[in-house]
This record gives C-alpha cells, sequence and structure tokens, in this order.
C-alpha cells in the first residue's frame, strides 16, 4: 500500500475543476514529481491544468517555493557587497546582460548572474559569450563565488541542482504547450532567481511581438505577479515593462551582439541599447540602495565598465585578444525604393536570425557562433532607393531563402505618415 499522503489524480482534478490547492498539496505534488512519484503526463496535465485555471498569488508563492526547496540554495552573504541581479524575459536583439553586469559591478554592487542558453527565436546570453574564443559557461559554486569576489561580476550557467523541480517542469511545458501561464512563468523565473541568492532583482518584462508578452496588460500582470513573489522571498524585487515590438539595437546573432555590446562599454554603440543598459543599471544600484556610489553613464565614459568586462571575461577563460568568429556567408539586401522604414518587427528578425543558424530549434542543437542579422536602418528612419537595409550572416547559404522569406515580411518601406506606432523603450514601471 501506498504510504504517499495525497493521490496525484485528486490534486490534478482538483485544479481542473477550479479549486484552490493547499500549501500540502503543492508540496507534495511537486515534491512527488521530484521523487518520480507522479509521472510526467500527470505533472503535463496539471500545468495544463494550472494554464487555463490559473492559481491565486498565494499558490503561486508555494509553487514558486516548492521549485526552490527542491534544489540548493547559494548565500553570497560573505561577499560583503550588495548583490543585485536582472532578469529579461526575453526578446531579439536583447545583448543587454553583457554590458550591464560589468557596468553594475563598475558602480560597487556585486552581480552574480545566472543565465541560460536560447531557445526559439530569443538568444541566450551563453550562446552568445560562449562565441568568445576559450570562454565557459560551467563555473563550481568556489570558482562563481572567486570571480564575483574578485571582479564583482559573473555570467556562468546555473548548475544542475539550482531548482530542478523547474528544470523539468520548464522541459515538459516546452512539448506540451504550457509554456504560455503566468502562474507557471512566474514560478520558473523567480524559484531560480530567488535560490540565486541575489539580494536585489530587477525584472526586464518584454512586450510586443518579438516578447512571450505580446500586450502591455499581460506583461503589467507578470511583473506584477514575480515583483510580488521576490519581494515575499526577502529579495528587492522590481520591474520595467520594456518595449520588444521592434529588436533591440543593430544585431541580432551571438557574436554579432558580442561585438555591439562591447561598442556600448567602449562608449558608443546604438542609443536603445545604451538608454536601457543604464536605466537597468540605474535601476539595480537604487534597490541594492547602493545609487550614491557611482552613475552608470559615467562608468561607461570612463572606462571603468571596461575594464570589469576584461577582467571577467578573462577570469573564465575567455581570449579577448581572439577576433569573434564570423559567418562563412554573407547576404545583402538593398532598399528597392526611396521612403522611411514604416516597419521592422521584431519577431521576423529573430525568426530570421534562428533561421540563419543562430538559434537552436531544440535544446542539444548547437549554434552558429557567426549567424545573424544586422539591420543597418532602424524603424521610423529615412531610406534611399539602393541603400544598404540588412545583412544577413551564416555558414550554410541554404538557409538564406527561409531567413528571406520570414524577413520580408517584416520590413515596410513607405510614407513619413505610415511609420507604424511603436511601444516607447521604457512602458512602466512596477516596484
Ligand atoms: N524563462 C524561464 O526561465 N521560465 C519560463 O517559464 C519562461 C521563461
Amino acid at each position: 500500500m501506498s504510504t504517499e499522503p495525497f493521490a496525484s489524480v485528486e490534486i490534478i482534478a482538483a485544479k481542473r475543476d477550479h479549486q484552490e490547492l493547499s500549501d500540502a498539496q503543492i508540496d507534495w505534488f511537486v515534491d512527488a514529481y521530484v521523487r518520480n512519484v507522479i509521472a510526467e503526463e500527470q505533472m503535463s496535465a496539471m500545468a495544463m491544468a494550472i494554464l487555463l485555471n490559473g492559481m491565486n498569488r498565494r499558490e503561486i508563492v508555494r509553487w514558486t517555493k516548492a521549485y526552490i526547496d527542491s534544489g540548493e540554495t547559494m548565500d553570497w552573504s560573505t561577499l560583503g557587497r550588495p548583490t543585485a541581479d536582472k532578469h529579461s524575459t526575453g526578446g531579439v536583439g536583447d545583448k543587454i546582460t553583457l554590458p550591464l553586469a560589468p557596468l553594475v559591478a563598475a558602480c560597487g554592487v556585486s552581480v552574480p548572474q545566472l543565465s541560460g542558453r536560447g531557445l526559439g527565436h530569443t538568444g541566450g546570453t551563453l550562446d552568445k559569450l560562449e562565441s568568445i574564443t576559450g570562454w565557459r559557461a560551467s563555473l563550481t559554486n568556489a570558482e562563481m563565488f572567486d570571480v564575483l569576489n574578485s571582479i564583482g561580476a559573473v555570467i556562468c550557467a546555473a548548475s544542475q541542482t539550482l531548482a530542478p523541480a523547474d528544470r523539468r517542469i520548464y522541459a515538459l511545458r516546452d512539448v506540451t504547450g504550457t509554456v504560455e501561464s503566468i502562474p507557471l512563468i512566474s514560478a520558473s523565473i523567480m524559484s531560480k532567481k530567488i535560490a540565486e541568492g541575489t539580494g536585489a532583482l530587477v525584472l526586464d518584462v518584454k512586450v510586443g511581438s518579438g516578447a512571450f508578452m505580446k500586450t502591455v496588460e499581460q506583461a503589467r500582470e507578470l511583473a506584477i505577479t514575480m515583483v510580488g513573489i521576490g519581494n515575499d522571498a526577502g529579495v528587492t524585487t522590481r520591474a520595467l515593462l520594456t518595449a520588444m515590438d521592434v529588436p533591440l539595437g543593430r544585431t541580432a546573432g551571438n557574436a554579432l551582439e558580442v561585438q555591439e555590446s562591447i561598442e556600448v562599454l567602449s562608449g558608443g554603440g546604438p542609443t536603445d541599447v545604451v538608454e536601457l543598459t543604464v536605466t537597468l543599471a540605474r535601476e539595480m544600484l537604487e534597490a541594492s540602495g547602493a545609487s550614491g556610489l557611482k552613475d552608470p553613464a559615467a562608468a561607461l565614459a570612463d572606462g571603468s565598465a571596461m575594464d570589469v568586462w576584461c577582467a571577467m571575461i578573462s577570469a573564465q577563460g575567455g581570449d579577448l585578444s581572439a577576433p569573434l568568429p564570423t559567418a562563412r556567408e554573407t547576404h545583402e539586401v538593398f532598399a528597392e525604393t526611396s521612403g522611411y522604414l514604416t516597419k521592422l518587427d521584431a519577431l521576423a528578425v529573430g525568426m530570421a536570425s534562428w533561421r540563419l543558424g543562430a538559434g537552436r530549434a531544440r535544446k542539444e542543437d548547437s549554434v552558429q557562433f557567426g549567424a545573424g542579422i544586422q539591420w543597418h536602418v532602424g524603424h521610423g528612419e529615412v531610406v534611399t532607393a539602393g541603400q544598404k537595409l540588412f545583412t544577413l550572416h551564416t555558414d550554410e547559404p541554404a538557409r538564406f531563402e527561409s531567413a528571406l522569406e520570414v524577413l520580408m515580411q517584416g520590413y515596410e518601406i513607405g510614407a513619413e505618415s505610415e511609420i507604424a506606432h511603436r511601444l516607447p523603450l521604457i512602458i512602466d514601471r512596477v516596484v
């Protein structure tokens, strides 16, 4: 006879029938899944019931805690400096973590940044950094502490033992159509960030075609949920809602985005990338009670953020003297008419970059470091017939056709009056 305190089917049926789950039911369900007492199809059914019927605040907080309790938690209190981290819900051309982590460290706050690889049309920070020769994403906890202690910022992969329940449930959600659930996304993101041990957290919740959340209302609900979970767990948490209807900066792709990040750290780079990096840095400093130490704009201008970047990359084996990888083939797209770039759609650019080989379709796939897209004209800018609009990069020229097919749907040239409305870069702030 089973010694388990609950029957899994009864808990699934309760959520199916819109009932509230108790703390004990939630704790047991997640723990029993990790112990393989609950089968994959049962957790899949539960994920679908949660997606369809939702969870209240207490249930989400408890579900998140159950993920955290499934693994180890980290503690940076012996560093003697405040810690802050940033999490983006993912977008196209979103390379902000690369300049942001060293920038915040240069302003006096340590950044323990656990990042992921990309799946689908949004890129992953680790894929980008791995385009630097020799750079290593996997560090032991002791190595992570050493880099953080000596340099002030570290970007690395989360260990297998951090919120392992989320790792397994996320993989299931990916193949069962249950990713787009606010309770499940919130628990997934926040469990990893709380287990990581950061003192403060700033969430960059993206809105628009290239993001998970297509509307401001959905993004605000996600932000309010996650900020609530973080603050309840003792992590000072706030969120910015930011635009992802148009891609960020001028590049999407791994090495291409590293190059653009280095331009930002050198005091240049696209204005939207600079503005978002500096705004998020100020939020992180403020959330960790360290806003008076140094202003991020000054740390970009005086080279101190670049110094931290070089030290951080070298500490993880990266060779900054080696050239970044480039794709074997390029294809350029030229404007056929004059006017304005009235539309530049983030999702189309992200899909095209992915089809060129910059992203992966399955977790096991590898990425091409040199693949991706540069757009030479931004949304709303003047276009002259014959002007270069895009450069596509890939190692496999057979990929150009399908990338162009999606890219062509993603931009338009027309009259100034036809320029599509775009979201402001910083849409809202949730504290
Ligand atoms: N990122 C995560 O880590 N989890 C989700 O559920 C969605 C995005």
